[in-house]
Protein backbone atom coordinates (compact mmCIF):
# COMPACT_ATOMS: atom_id res chain seq x y z
CA UNK A 1 0.00 0.00 0.00
CA UNK A 2 2.94 2.49 0.86
CA UNK A 3 4.39 1.49 -2.35
CA UNK A 4 1.48 2.62 -4.22
CA UNK A 5 0.53 5.60 -2.29
CA UNK A 6 4.32 6.79 -2.81
CA UNK A 7 3.67 5.87 -6.66
CA UNK A 8 0.19 8.16 -6.55
CA UNK A 9 2.79 11.02 -5.06
CA UNK A 10 5.16 10.73 -7.44
CA UNK A 11 2.50 11.11 -10.19
CA UNK A 12 0.90 13.53 -8.57
CA UNK A 13 4.19 15.43 -8.55
CA UNK A 14 4.85 14.82 -12.24
CA UNK A 15 1.51 16.33 -13.32
CA UNK A 16 2.29 19.07 -10.76
CA UNK A 17 5.22 19.81 -12.91
CA UNK A 18 3.59 19.79 -15.97
CA UNK A 19 0.95 22.30 -14.04
CA UNK A 20 4.34 24.56 -12.60
CA UNK A 21 4.68 25.40 -16.89
CA UNK A 22 1.54 27.74 -15.56
CA UNK A 23 2.63 30.94 -17.38
CA UNK A 24 1.33 33.53 -14.99
CA UNK A 25 2.95 36.32 -16.02
CA UNK A 26 4.88 34.86 -18.99
CA UNK A 27 3.19 35.09 -23.24
CA UNK A 28 2.99 31.61 -24.19
CA UNK A 29 1.35 30.82 -27.58
CA UNK A 30 -0.05 27.58 -28.46
CA UNK A 31 -1.16 26.25 -32.00
CA UNK A 32 -4.17 24.64 -30.03
CA UNK A 33 -5.84 24.77 -26.63
CA UNK A 34 -7.84 21.83 -25.50
CA UNK A 35 -10.61 22.45 -22.59
CA UNK A 36 -10.96 19.64 -20.92
CA UNK A 37 -8.63 16.63 -20.20
CA UNK A 38 -11.24 13.46 -20.32
CA UNK A 39 -11.25 11.11 -22.97
CA UNK A 40 -12.35 13.10 -25.90
CA UNK A 41 -9.84 16.22 -24.68
CA UNK A 42 -6.94 14.04 -24.09
CA UNK A 43 -6.89 11.88 -27.58
CA UNK A 44 -7.54 15.36 -29.73
CA UNK A 45 -4.26 16.29 -27.76
CA UNK A 46 -2.22 12.99 -28.44
CA UNK A 47 -3.68 13.03 -32.07
CA UNK A 48 -3.19 16.72 -32.50
CA UNK A 49 0.82 16.58 -30.55
CA UNK A 50 1.63 13.56 -32.46
CA UNK A 51 -0.18 13.61 -35.75
CA UNK A 52 -0.31 17.04 -36.50
CA UNK A 53 2.87 18.21 -35.15
CA UNK A 54 1.26 21.09 -33.50
CA UNK A 55 1.42 22.11 -30.03
CA UNK A 56 -1.24 21.87 -27.62
CA UNK A 57 -2.17 23.21 -23.97
CA UNK A 58 -4.96 21.11 -22.40
CA UNK A 59 -6.84 22.83 -19.05
CA UNK A 60 -9.29 21.24 -16.80
CA UNK A 61 -11.01 23.14 -14.31
CA UNK A 62 -10.84 19.78 -11.99
CA UNK A 63 -7.55 19.17 -10.21
CA UNK A 64 -6.80 16.35 -12.52
CA UNK A 65 -6.71 14.82 -15.44
CA UNK A 66 -8.95 12.06 -17.02
CA UNK A 67 -12.24 13.39 -16.43
CA UNK A 68 -14.81 11.21 -15.55
CA UNK A 69 -12.88 8.20 -15.75
CA UNK A 70 -10.42 9.32 -13.47
CA UNK A 71 -8.63 6.70 -10.62
CA UNK A 72 -6.84 7.22 -7.54
CA UNK A 73 -5.90 4.85 -4.62
CA UNK A 74 -7.64 6.01 -1.47
CA UNK A 75 -6.68 6.79 2.16
CA UNK A 76 -7.12 2.83 2.16
CA UNK A 77 -4.89 1.80 -0.74
CA UNK A 78 -7.50 0.97 -2.82
CA UNK A 79 -7.68 2.01 -6.57
CA UNK A 80 -11.24 3.24 -6.83
CA UNK A 81 -13.06 5.83 -9.70
CA UNK A 82 -14.02 9.22 -7.84
CA UNK A 83 -16.49 9.60 -10.15
CA UNK A 84 -18.47 6.53 -10.79
CA UNK A 85 -17.33 2.45 -11.88
CA UNK A 86 -15.95 3.07 -15.49
CA UNK A 87 -15.64 -0.24 -17.09
CA UNK A 88 -14.00 -0.47 -20.55
CA UNK A 89 -15.66 -2.64 -23.28
CA UNK A 90 -16.37 -2.03 -27.13
CA UNK A 91 -16.70 -3.42 -30.31
CA UNK A 92 -13.89 -1.55 -32.19
CA UNK A 93 -10.57 -3.18 -32.09
CA UNK A 94 -9.37 0.02 -33.70
CA UNK A 95 -9.81 1.80 -30.88
CA UNK A 96 -8.79 -0.86 -28.28
CA UNK A 97 -5.64 -0.77 -30.07
CA UNK A 98 -5.35 2.83 -30.48
CA UNK A 99 -5.46 2.93 -26.47
CA UNK A 100 -3.39 0.09 -26.34
CA UNK A 101 -0.62 2.55 -27.04
CA UNK A 102 -0.78 3.90 -23.70
CA UNK A 103 -1.71 1.08 -21.31
CA UNK A 104 -1.98 -2.84 -20.73
CA UNK A 105 -5.04 -4.28 -19.95
CA UNK A 106 -6.64 -6.46 -17.64
CA UNK A 107 -9.65 -9.05 -18.52
CA UNK A 108 -12.87 -8.03 -16.64
CA UNK A 109 -16.25 -8.90 -17.67
CA UNK A 110 -18.53 -6.63 -15.71
CA UNK A 111 -21.52 -8.87 -13.76
CA UNK A 112 -24.75 -6.82 -11.99
CA UNK A 113 -27.22 -8.27 -10.04
CA UNK A 114 -30.21 -6.27 -8.53
CA UNK A 115 -31.39 -6.54 -4.75
CA UNK A 116 -35.19 -7.39 -5.65
CA UNK A 117 -37.56 -9.00 -3.83
CA UNK A 118 -34.97 -10.56 -0.83
CA UNK A 119 -32.57 -11.85 -3.27
CA UNK A 120 -29.69 -11.25 -5.54
CA UNK A 121 -30.86 -11.67 -9.30
CA UNK A 122 -28.72 -11.24 -12.64
CA UNK A 123 -29.76 -8.16 -14.42
CA UNK A 124 -30.18 -7.61 -17.20
CA UNK A 125 -33.00 -9.72 -16.73
CA UNK A 126 -32.14 -13.19 -17.95
CA UNK A 127 -33.71 -16.33 -17.92
CA UNK A 128 -32.04 -17.07 -14.03
CA UNK A 129 -33.51 -13.97 -13.01
CA UNK A 130 -37.00 -15.13 -14.65
CA UNK A 131 -36.58 -18.91 -12.71
CA UNK A 132 -35.36 -16.79 -9.24
CA UNK A 133 -37.51 -14.56 -9.12
CA UNK A 134 -40.79 -16.44 -9.91
CA UNK A 135 -39.85 -19.94 -8.81
CA UNK A 136 -40.14 -21.42 -12.70
CA UNK A 137 -38.01 -23.96 -14.48
CA UNK A 138 -37.68 -22.54 -17.63
CA UNK A 139 -34.64 -24.52 -19.34
CA UNK A 140 -34.87 -23.08 -22.74
CA UNK A 141 -34.61 -19.55 -25.06
CA UNK A 142 -37.79 -20.81 -26.54
CA UNK A 143 -39.73 -20.99 -22.86
CA UNK A 144 -38.52 -17.54 -22.10
CA UNK A 145 -39.43 -15.72 -24.67
CA UNK A 146 -42.72 -17.47 -24.54
CA UNK A 147 -42.50 -16.50 -21.01
CA UNK A 148 -41.65 -12.99 -21.64
CA UNK A 149 -44.41 -12.68 -24.53
CA UNK A 150 -46.92 -14.01 -22.41
CA UNK A 151 -46.48 -11.34 -19.93
CA UNK A 152 -45.64 -8.36 -22.42
CA UNK A 153 -48.54 -5.36 -22.91
CA UNK A 154 -49.32 -4.34 -25.78
CA UNK A 155 -49.21 -0.26 -26.13
CA UNK A 156 -49.90 -0.14 -29.32
CA UNK A 157 -47.56 2.89 -30.13
CA UNK A 158 -44.36 2.94 -27.83
CA UNK A 159 -44.36 6.90 -26.57
CA UNK A 160 -42.02 6.54 -23.92
CA UNK A 161 -39.56 4.40 -21.33
CA UNK A 162 -42.74 2.54 -19.51
CA UNK A 163 -43.80 1.99 -22.66
CA UNK A 164 -40.47 0.05 -24.00
CA UNK A 165 -39.99 -2.06 -21.07
CA UNK A 166 -43.85 -3.10 -20.26
CA UNK A 167 -43.88 -3.81 -23.64
CA UNK A 168 -41.51 -6.51 -23.48
CA UNK A 169 -41.03 -7.67 -19.99
CA UNK A 170 -44.83 -6.65 -18.93
CA UNK A 171 -46.25 -4.54 -15.48
CA UNK A 172 -44.38 -6.65 -12.72
CA UNK A 173 -40.69 -7.00 -14.04
CA UNK A 174 -41.04 -3.00 -15.03
CA UNK A 175 -42.41 -2.24 -11.23
CA UNK A 176 -39.95 -4.43 -9.52
CA UNK A 177 -36.31 -3.48 -11.79
CA UNK A 178 -37.17 -0.32 -13.59
CA UNK A 179 -39.95 1.67 -12.27
CA UNK A 180 -38.45 2.74 -8.97
CA UNK A 181 -34.92 2.90 -10.09
CA UNK A 182 -35.72 5.13 -13.31
CA UNK A 183 -37.75 7.28 -10.83
CA UNK A 184 -34.51 7.80 -8.60
CA UNK A 185 -32.25 8.40 -11.63
CA UNK A 186 -33.96 11.00 -13.44
CA UNK A 187 -36.54 12.22 -10.97
CA UNK A 188 -39.25 11.25 -13.23
CA UNK A 189 -41.80 8.93 -13.79
CA UNK A 190 -40.62 6.53 -16.83
CA UNK A 191 -43.83 7.61 -18.35
CA UNK A 192 -42.42 11.05 -18.70
CA UNK A 193 -38.75 9.98 -20.01
CA UNK A 194 -37.77 9.56 -23.89
CA UNK A 195 -38.18 5.41 -24.86
CA UNK A 196 -34.75 5.42 -25.81
CA UNK A 197 -33.74 5.78 -21.69
CA UNK A 198 -34.79 2.08 -21.47
CA UNK A 199 -33.80 1.01 -24.36
CA UNK A 200 -30.31 0.06 -23.16
CA UNK A 201 -30.98 -2.71 -20.62
CA UNK A 202 -32.91 -5.43 -22.45
CA UNK A 203 -34.23 -8.49 -21.48
CA UNK A 204 -32.69 -11.70 -22.62
CA UNK A 205 -33.82 -15.30 -22.88
CA UNK A 206 -30.51 -17.31 -22.09
CA UNK A 207 -28.24 -17.54 -18.89
CA UNK A 208 -25.72 -14.50 -19.98
CA UNK A 209 -25.67 -12.69 -17.04
CA UNK A 210 -22.43 -10.25 -18.60
CA UNK A 211 -23.68 -6.72 -17.95
CA UNK A 212 -22.27 -5.93 -21.35
CA UNK A 213 -22.07 -7.99 -24.67
CA UNK A 214 -18.66 -6.59 -26.82
CA UNK A 215 -16.19 -8.64 -28.55
CA UNK A 216 -13.43 -6.41 -26.59
CA UNK A 217 -13.92 -6.00 -22.47
CA UNK A 218 -11.06 -5.08 -20.20
CA UNK A 219 -9.87 -2.67 -17.94
CA UNK A 220 -6.46 -0.62 -18.02
CA UNK A 221 -4.17 -2.60 -15.88
CA UNK A 222 -2.85 0.08 -13.83
CA UNK A 223 -5.60 2.34 -14.11
CA UNK A 224 -7.20 5.09 -16.22
CA UNK A 225 -5.31 7.67 -14.74
CA UNK A 226 -1.92 5.76 -15.56
CA UNK A 227 -3.23 5.76 -19.26
CA UNK A 228 -4.50 9.19 -19.34
CA UNK A 229 -0.74 10.37 -17.96
CA UNK A 230 0.97 8.45 -20.92
CA UNK A 231 -1.23 9.71 -23.58
CA UNK A 232 -0.56 13.30 -22.66
CA UNK A 233 3.05 12.61 -21.91
CA UNK A 234 4.78 14.70 -25.12
CA UNK A 235 6.75 17.33 -25.47
CA UNK A 236 4.06 19.24 -27.77
CA UNK A 237 1.87 18.85 -25.09
CA UNK A 238 1.35 21.36 -21.97
CA UNK A 239 -1.62 20.57 -19.12
CA UNK A 240 -2.91 22.71 -16.38
CA UNK A 241 -4.98 20.99 -13.99
CA UNK A 242 -7.44 23.23 -11.69
CA UNK A 243 -7.55 25.82 -14.18
CA UNK A 244 -10.83 26.94 -15.52
CA UNK A 245 -11.30 28.03 -19.50
CA UNK A 246 -12.74 31.53 -17.82
CA UNK A 247 -10.28 32.25 -15.54
CA UNK A 248 -7.17 31.71 -18.15
CA UNK A 249 -4.35 34.22 -17.79
CA UNK A 250 -4.71 36.97 -21.33
CA UNK A 251 -1.12 36.09 -21.67
CA UNK A 252 -1.73 32.61 -22.78
CA UNK A 253 -3.08 32.43 -26.84
CA UNK A 254 -4.08 29.93 -29.19
CA UNK A 255 -4.72 29.27 -32.96
CA UNK A 256 -7.32 26.76 -32.21
CA UNK A 257 -9.84 26.17 -29.79
CA UNK A 258 -10.98 22.63 -28.60
CA UNK A 259 -13.94 22.23 -26.70
CA UNK A 260 -15.35 19.24 -24.91
CA UNK A 261 -17.15 21.31 -21.65
CA UNK A 262 -20.35 21.73 -21.99
CA UNK A 263 -21.68 23.40 -25.20
CA UNK A 264 -24.27 25.77 -23.30
CA UNK A 265 -21.34 26.87 -21.26
CA UNK A 266 -19.44 28.11 -24.36
CA UNK A 267 -22.13 30.63 -25.82
CA UNK A 268 -22.77 31.90 -21.69
CA UNK A 269 -26.00 29.77 -22.01
CA UNK A 270 -27.42 32.33 -24.49
CA UNK A 271 -30.22 29.84 -25.73
CA UNK A 272 -30.75 28.94 -21.78
CA UNK A 273 -29.15 25.87 -19.57
CA UNK A 274 -29.25 22.70 -21.05
CA UNK A 275 -30.78 20.39 -18.39
CA UNK A 276 -28.92 17.55 -16.60
CA UNK A 277 -29.12 14.87 -13.94
CA UNK A 278 -26.12 14.68 -11.16
CA UNK A 279 -25.22 11.99 -9.04
CA UNK A 280 -23.53 12.31 -5.36
CA UNK A 281 -20.63 9.59 -4.52
CA UNK A 282 -20.19 8.39 -1.30
CA UNK A 283 -17.13 6.68 -0.80
CA UNK A 284 -16.41 3.98 2.00
CA UNK A 285 -13.76 1.95 3.12
CA UNK A 286 -14.61 -1.69 5.17
CA UNK A 287 -12.92 -3.50 7.37
CA UNK A 288 -13.25 -7.20 5.45
CA UNK A 289 -11.93 -8.46 2.35
CA UNK A 290 -15.05 -8.67 0.22
CA UNK A 291 -19.30 -7.53 0.71
CA UNK A 292 -20.44 -8.36 -1.85
CA UNK A 293 -20.20 -11.22 -4.77
CA UNK A 294 -20.02 -8.76 -8.02
CA UNK A 295 -18.47 -5.51 -8.68
CA UNK A 296 -22.02 -3.68 -8.71
CA UNK A 297 -25.11 -4.52 -6.98
CA UNK A 298 -28.70 -2.24 -8.21
CA UNK A 299 -31.13 -1.15 -5.91
CA UNK A 300 -33.96 -0.72 -8.06
CA UNK A 301 -36.65 -0.10 -4.92
CA UNK A 302 -38.06 3.09 -4.94
CA UNK A 303 -37.30 3.68 -1.09
CA UNK A 304 -34.05 2.72 -0.69
CA UNK A 305 -31.86 5.94 -1.63
CA UNK A 306 -29.25 5.14 -3.46
CA UNK A 307 -29.09 3.18 -6.95
CA UNK A 308 -26.78 0.72 -7.11
CA UNK A 309 -23.28 0.08 -5.16
CA UNK A 310 -19.54 -0.93 -6.40
CA UNK A 311 -16.97 -2.38 -4.51
CA UNK A 312 -14.20 -1.56 -6.57
CA UNK A 313 -11.76 -4.48 -6.20
CA UNK A 314 -14.08 -6.53 -8.52
CA UNK A 315 -12.97 -4.14 -11.48
CA UNK A 316 -9.42 -4.32 -10.40
CA UNK A 317 -8.41 -7.59 -8.96
CA UNK A 318 -6.54 -6.03 -6.40
CA UNK A 319 -6.08 -8.40 -3.43
CA UNK A 320 -6.12 -6.03 -0.19
CA UNK A 321 -7.57 -6.77 3.11
CA UNK A 322 -9.88 -4.20 3.63
CA UNK A 323 -12.48 -3.55 0.59
CA UNK A 324 -14.20 -0.04 -0.77
CA UNK A 325 -17.18 0.68 -1.81
CA UNK A 326 -19.10 3.62 -3.20
CA UNK A 327 -23.19 4.59 -2.99
CA UNK A 328 -24.38 6.38 -5.86
CA UNK A 329 -27.56 9.05 -4.92
CA UNK A 330 -29.08 10.72 -8.22
CA UNK A 331 -29.17 14.65 -7.70
CA UNK A 332 -31.14 17.34 -9.25
CA UNK A 333 -27.73 19.24 -8.40
CA UNK A 334 -23.96 19.02 -8.81
CA UNK A 335 -21.63 17.86 -11.99
CA UNK A 336 -23.08 17.56 -15.10
CA UNK A 337 -23.47 13.88 -15.72
CA UNK A 338 -26.68 12.59 -18.02
CA UNK A 339 -28.37 15.13 -20.25
CA UNK A 340 -32.08 14.65 -20.05
CA UNK A 341 -33.63 12.77 -23.14
CA UNK A 342 -36.49 14.84 -23.56
CA UNK A 343 -37.60 16.66 -26.83
CA UNK A 344 -37.40 20.34 -25.03
CA UNK A 345 -33.99 19.57 -24.40
CA UNK A 346 -32.93 18.04 -27.71
CA UNK A 347 -34.69 20.90 -29.42
CA UNK A 348 -32.19 23.64 -27.30
CA UNK A 349 -29.35 21.24 -28.09
CA UNK A 350 -29.94 21.34 -31.50
CA UNK A 351 -29.77 25.27 -31.73
CA UNK A 352 -26.87 25.52 -29.99
CA UNK A 353 -25.13 22.84 -32.51
CA UNK A 354 -26.18 25.61 -35.25
CA UNK A 355 -24.38 27.94 -33.20
CA UNK A 356 -21.19 25.81 -33.07
CA UNK A 357 -21.12 24.88 -37.35
CA UNK A 358 -20.50 28.93 -37.59
CA UNK A 359 -17.23 28.79 -34.97
CA UNK A 360 -14.69 27.17 -37.34
CA UNK A 361 -12.02 28.33 -35.12
CA UNK A 362 -13.70 26.44 -32.69
CA UNK A 363 -14.17 22.35 -32.68
CA UNK A 364 -16.24 21.27 -30.32
CA UNK A 365 -16.47 17.22 -29.29
CA UNK A 366 -17.32 14.75 -26.08
CA UNK A 367 -20.00 13.87 -23.95
CA UNK A 368 -20.62 17.76 -23.03
CA UNK A 369 -20.21 19.55 -26.07
CA UNK A 370 -22.63 17.01 -28.38
CA UNK A 371 -24.88 16.69 -25.59
CA UNK A 372 -25.63 12.89 -25.74
CA UNK A 373 -24.82 10.02 -23.17
CA UNK A 374 -21.85 8.01 -25.12
CA UNK A 375 -19.83 5.26 -23.94
CA UNK A 376 -15.37 5.72 -23.29
CA UNK A 377 -14.80 4.02 -26.60
CA UNK A 378 -17.58 5.75 -28.69
CA UNK A 379 -15.88 9.30 -27.43
CA UNK A 380 -12.91 7.85 -28.31
CA UNK A 381 -14.27 7.27 -31.82
CA UNK A 382 -15.33 10.05 -32.35
CA UNK A 383 -12.56 12.41 -31.31
CA UNK A 384 -10.15 10.19 -33.31
CA UNK A 385 -12.89 11.14 -36.17
CA UNK A 386 -12.88 14.78 -35.03
CA UNK A 387 -9.10 14.98 -35.08
CA UNK A 388 -8.80 13.38 -38.90
CA UNK A 389 -11.38 15.84 -40.35
CA UNK A 390 -9.43 18.81 -38.52
CA UNK A 391 -5.79 17.65 -39.41
CA UNK A 392 -6.99 17.31 -43.43
CA UNK A 393 -8.63 20.75 -42.99
CA UNK A 394 -5.09 21.94 -41.58
CA UNK A 395 -3.10 20.49 -44.50
CA UNK A 396 -5.61 22.11 -46.90
CA UNK A 397 -5.12 25.45 -45.55
CA UNK A 398 -1.31 24.85 -45.29
CA UNK A 399 -1.23 24.01 -49.46
CA UNK A 400 -3.37 27.20 -50.09
P1 LIG B 1 -15.46 14.08 -19.37
O1 LIG B 1 -14.77 12.85 -18.93
O2 LIG B 1 -16.57 14.59 -18.52
O3 LIG B 1 -14.35 15.23 -19.53
C1 LIG B 1 -14.70 16.58 -19.70
C2 LIG B 1 -13.75 17.41 -18.85
O4 LIG B 1 -13.91 18.79 -19.20
C3 LIG B 1 -14.05 17.30 -17.36
O5 LIG B 1 -12.92 16.78 -16.68
C4 LIG B 1 -14.37 18.74 -16.94
O6 LIG B 1 -13.84 19.07 -15.68
C5 LIG B 1 -13.69 19.55 -18.04
N1 LIG B 1 -14.30 20.87 -18.23
C6 LIG B 1 -15.60 21.14 -18.48
N2 LIG B 1 -15.78 22.47 -18.59
C7 LIG B 1 -14.57 23.06 -18.41
C8 LIG B 1 -14.11 24.41 -18.40
N3 LIG B 1 -14.94 25.43 -18.60
N4 LIG B 1 -12.80 24.64 -18.16
C9 LIG B 1 -11.94 23.61 -17.94
N5 LIG B 1 -12.33 22.31 -17.94
C10 LIG B 1 -13.63 22.03 -18.17
N6 LIG B 1 -18.52 4.80 -20.09
C11 LIG B 1 -18.09 3.52 -20.35
O7 LIG B 1 -17.62 3.24 -21.47
N7 LIG B 1 -18.16 2.55 -19.37
C12 LIG B 1 -18.64 2.80 -18.13
O8 LIG B 1 -18.69 1.90 -17.29
C13 LIG B 1 -19.08 4.13 -17.83
N8 LIG B 1 -19.57 4.42 -16.61
C14 LIG B 1 -20.00 5.69 -16.35
C15 LIG B 1 -20.50 5.95 -15.07
C16 LIG B 1 -20.97 7.23 -14.77
C17 LIG B 1 -21.52 7.50 -13.39
C18 LIG B 1 -20.96 8.24 -15.77
C19 LIG B 1 -21.51 9.60 -15.47
C20 LIG B 1 -20.45 7.97 -17.03
C21 LIG B 1 -19.96 6.69 -17.33
N9 LIG B 1 -19.42 6.40 -18.59
C22 LIG B 1 -19.00 5.12 -18.86
C23 LIG B 1 -19.30 7.43 -19.64
C24 LIG B 1 -17.92 8.11 -19.59
O9 LIG B 1 -17.78 8.78 -18.36
C25 LIG B 1 -17.82 9.10 -20.76
O10 LIG B 1 -17.95 8.43 -21.99
C26 LIG B 1 -16.50 9.87 -20.79
O11 LIG B 1 -16.17 10.40 -19.53
C27 LIG B 1 -16.61 11.01 -21.80
O12 LIG B 1 -15.39 11.72 -21.86
P2 LIG B 1 -15.42 13.28 -22.16
O13 LIG B 1 -14.02 13.70 -22.33
O14 LIG B 1 -16.38 13.59 -23.24
O15 LIG B 1 -16.05 13.94 -20.84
Amino acid sequence: RIARQLQDGLFARQVARISSARPANRARHYDVLVVGAGFAGAVMAERIASGSGKSVLVIDKRPHIAGNAYDHHDDAGILVHKYGPHIFHTNSRDILDYLSRFTGWRPYEHRVLAYVDGQLVPMPINRTTLNALYGMNLETEEEAAAYLQSVAIDVGEVRNSRDTVVSQVGQDLYAKFFEGYTRKQWGVDPRELDKSVAARVPARTNTDDRYFTDAHQCMPDKGYTRMFRKMLNHPQIDVLTGQGYDDLPETISWEHLVWTGPIDEYFHHRLGHLPYRSLRFEHETLPQEQVQPVATVNYPDYDVPHTRITEFKHLTGQQAEVTSIMREYPADEGDPYYPVPNPAAQDMYRRYAALARDCPEVTFVGRLATYRYYNMDQIVGQALATWRRLDARWRLESLS
